[in-house]
């Protein structure tokens, strides 16, 4: 190979500069030298929360893999660079998320067992509804039948549990006490800095666009990136995020939603909240103040088309005007609290939300993966365990994840 991947040490000293400071050892090996790179078994692109669930997956599986992304894992216009996401079962009808975040959830917690500090936090999730609730009901039903953890509390049940929290008369809740948050950018930084000690070549590159015509008899031999450098793979594996579009344009262009989502954070002492679990009360969510960074509050809603390169990430006065209205009405004790950070990042939508999971339409060893919006981090686990089994032959695309499924239009219908 002429021009290695290797060659560009220092940007992959860069990649793993932020993951020595979680005070995992990263260092630049001989496996990694010029001589010693080869041909990877899989080539990966993008390592967020899929990207690096997908390298440790087919790293397990026993293949040679090479992780290259084009800046760093979970950087701050990643849809993986937030301080924390929700894990939770319930999804009303669409009982493969429940299957596959109850599954995620044993990797989370191993992850988070043998990291230095938490990844996952077991506050438990409370879904607060007005009964009867469709998406309650069904959610009810499906976790029953998977034997996941689950209970419905009463308007009283709530007040008493939750005095913070103001709940009305006819109100309920729909409490997953085994789920709770996750720290996102730590967890998949964590994720990446063992990876590296585990033999996979992190990369740091902008891989160019993938075309039809660039495989031969239907299949790709390599990837360059935008300085010339090739990245040969038996098999290749895209995971872009909001990026999937400009990367695989001829699969992807027109079906890719990336929207502005706007997240704040409150000051509020642990006297103010006490023992809230994460709360979803749609179209709010968010999360009691863990780490000391404030209470979380999110608007679920898709917000206006973004730009993941060129977008500006100031708050926006109306976002805290709504938030400061939602607050007023179930944390009332919290509608003035201060606003101690804020950020705003891009849910990477799908026309129905459903993820994509499918082999390039023209390109056979190529899989595109991605989609999560708005709720995929939690799957990441389980998403690599699929992509393992497809990328091995073990599995066969599958519904609903599949790009023929996919619109031009979006009709979300995953909650
Ligand atoms: C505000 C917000 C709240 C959310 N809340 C939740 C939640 O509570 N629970 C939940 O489960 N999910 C949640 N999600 C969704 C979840 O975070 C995302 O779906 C998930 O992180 C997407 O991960 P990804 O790996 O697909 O993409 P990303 O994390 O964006 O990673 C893609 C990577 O690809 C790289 N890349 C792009 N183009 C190239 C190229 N040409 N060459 C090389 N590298 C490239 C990028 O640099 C990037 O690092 C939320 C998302 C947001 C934004």
């Amino acid at each position: 190979m002429g021009k290695t991947l290797d060659r560009d040490r220092a940007g992959r000293r860069t990649l793993l500069k932020g993951i020595g400071a979680l005070g995992v050892t990263a260092t630049l090996s001989s496996r990694t030298s010029a001589t010693a790179v080869k041909k990877a078994d899989v080539a990966i692109v993008g390592a967020g929360v899929f990207g690096t669930w997908c390298a440790d997956k087919l790293q397990r599986a026993g293949k040679r893999v090479t992780l290259i992304d084009a800046l760093s894992p979970a950087h701050s216009r990643a849809s993986s660079g937030g301080e924390s996401r929700v894990t939770r079962c319930g999804y009303g009808s669409k009982q493969v998320y429940s299957e596959w975040s109850w599954s995620s959830l044993a990797d989370w917690q191993a992850l988070s067992a043998r990291s230095g500090l938490p990844i996952f936090h077991p506050l438990g999730v409370l879904w607060i509804h007005r009964a009867p609730d469709e998406l309650v009901q069904a959610s009810t039903t499906v976790l029953k039948k998977l034997d996941i953890p689950h209970r419905l509390l009463s308007a009283r049940e709530l007040r008493e549990r939750y005095p913070v929290m103001k709940t009305v008369d006819g109100e309920a809740g729909f409490l997953e006490p085994r789920a709770g948050g996750l720290m996102a950018r730590r967890s998949v930084q964590r994720l990446a800095a063992e990876l590296e000690s585990r033999g996979v070549t992190l990369a740091r590159g902008r891989v160019q666009p993938i075309r039809r015509s660039q495989g031969k008899e239907g299949a790709l031999s390599a990837l360059t990136t935008s300085d010339g450098r090739r990245i040969d793979a038996e098999q290749f594996v895209i995971a872009c995020g909001p990026w999937l579009d400009r990367i695989c344009p001829e699969a992807m262009a027109g079906r890719l939603f990336p929207t502005r989502q706007e997240v704040l954070y409150f000051g509020a002492g642990a006297a103010a909240t006490g023992a809230l679990p994460v709360w979803a009360d749609l179209p709010f969510y968010g999360l009691p103040s863990i780490e000391g960074r404030g209470f979380k509050v999110a608007d679920d809603t898709h917000g206006a088309a973004i730009d993941p390169d060129s977008a500006h990430r100031r708050p926006s006065a109306a976002a805290e005007e709504k938030a400061r209205g939602f607050l007023a009405r179930r944390f009332p004790s919290l509608a003035d609290a201060p606003l101690v950070e804020s950020r705003v990042c891009q849910y990477e939508n799908s026309s129905d939300g459903h993820l994509v999971i499918d082999r390039h339409p023209g390109l056979d060893n190529v899989w595109l993966v991605g989609c999560g919006s708005g709720h995929g981090f939690k799957l990441g686990p389980a998403v690599g365990s699929h992509v393992a089994e497809l990328v091995t032959g073990k599995a066969k695309p599958r519904e609903p994840f599949l790009l023929a499924q996919k619109e031009r239009k979006q009709d979300r219908a995953v909650q």
